[in-house]
């Protein structure tokens, strides 16, 4: 390779780009670039080494031992924080290649959407919440800015992984909410696939955990329409094969609606920029009547499965550990590794404890908690 040129008969990222992306998608050539400015790579465009970065950080490989909804005493079915991860990349990039966006961007920002969660899923990030209510709360999608910007370490001369502000961006729409803020294309379809991602997979493993019955769900539009479909084709299906064809199809269900919705409004819209569709007040997302049928699956999964009385007993536990290993931590700051004893003095020992804890795994807490709360080994 000669400096950022790519040698004959590859393919330059603008070259691909222009050649297969809509209009309207991100351009790794229009980047606003990284906060310290890096030589382009030959044949890897921005977008695609911010994957990269982030799929070969440390934050992202302990998302393997993070719950997603239920824990590991469940067994080893379930999705858990890494596995939803890939399940969002995979349905995000499915979305947006069909819609000719940025995949590599896509990829991105969906491999980097949730590492900033904490152990025990939402009850640990409420636990934290309430320990920092006073220095500022905690938020995943904050801690997930904090991780790339600033805890993450792969250059000698500065902190963090030095993303692209368009990465960067994405993850700050999710820490405002804001259904408003003006957000990418390629922002909208990792937000979209994630909320697919979820309905799907929440389904498949409370109903694989026996949580609730497969009957009780197709009470509810989307599942009684989606099983219509499946027992039309497969009418022999039944137990797990019907349940892994209804997650199938209630994905497919959902992207199609997505696509056959947007599509056509995306090709019609004129946009002659990302930063046109930006701008717009075009917002991706399935017909209005789908997604009444998905807030319902929703409001049923939330109900039925996530204030599940055996989710709240698990809920109670994490948050009881975080909160006395944080007591721990604030009475004894030399208990913590030096490294999240010096980070106090620049961000206060509240903050400085709740990122050390935010970045561990279920079982690392547990065994911390079993040592220096309880005193035991956890041997
Ligand atoms: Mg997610």
């Amino acid at each position: 390779m000669d400096g950022n040129q790519p040698s004959a008969g590859l393919w330059s990222i603008a070259e691909r780009e222009e050649r297969l992306l809509a209009p309207y998608a991100m351009r790794g050539a229009d980047s606003r670039g990284r906060r310290r400015p890096e030589t382009e790579h030959p044949y890897r465009g921005p977008f695609q080494r911010d994957r990269d970065r982030v799929l070969h950080c440390a934050a992202f490989r302990r998302l393997s031992g993070k719950m997603q909804v239920f824990t590991g005493e469940r067994g080893d079915y379930h999705r858990t924080r890494l596995t939803h991860t890939h399940e969002v990349a995979s349905i995000a990039r499915t979305i947006g290649r069909a819609l000719r966006l940025n995949e590599d961007l896509v990829e991105a920002l969906a491999l980097f959407h949730d590492i900033g969660h904490p152990p025990f899923g939402h009850a640990g990030e409420d636990a934290l919440n309430e320990c920092l209510a006073e220095h500022g709360g905690f938020s995943h999608n904050q801690f997930a800015l904090t991780l790339a910007e600033d805890l993450e370490q792969r250059h000698s001369e500065f902190p963090g992984l030095n993303l692209t502000e368009e990465v960067l961006e994405g993850q700050r729409t999710r820490v405002k909410h804001g259904k408003s803020a003006a957000r990418l294309l390629e922002v909208q379809v990792v937000d979209i696939a994630d909320s697919i991602t979820y309905d799907a997979h929440d389904t498949d493993d409370a109903v694989k955990l026996g949580l609730v019955a497969l009957e009780e769900l197709s009470q509810l539009p989307l599942v009684r329409e989606t099983l219509r479909f499946v027992r039309a084709r497969s009418p022999r299906l039944d137990g797990n094969l019907l349940r892994k064809a209804l997650v199938h199809d209630l994905i497919d269900r959902q992207v199609s609606a997505v696509l056959e919705h947007a599509g056509p409004r995306l090709a019609a819209s004129g946009f002659a920029t990302a930063d046109e569709a930006r701008h717009s007040d075009f917002r991706l997302g399935p017909d209005a009547a789908l997604a009444e049928e998905k807030a319902e699956l929703e409001r049923f999964l939330y109900k039925r499965v996530y204030r599940h009385p055996e989710l709240l007993r698990v809920r109670a536990v994490a948050q009881q550990q975080l909160m006395a290993l944080f007591e721990v931590f604030r009475r004894d700051a030399a208990k913590l590794p030096v490294r999240y004893q010096r980070r106090a003095e620049q961000v206060g020992i509240e903050r400085s404890i709740g990122d050390y804890l935010a970045g561990m795994t279920d079982r690392f807490c547990d065994q911390q908690y079993q040592q220096l709360v309880l005193g035991s080994s956890g041997a």
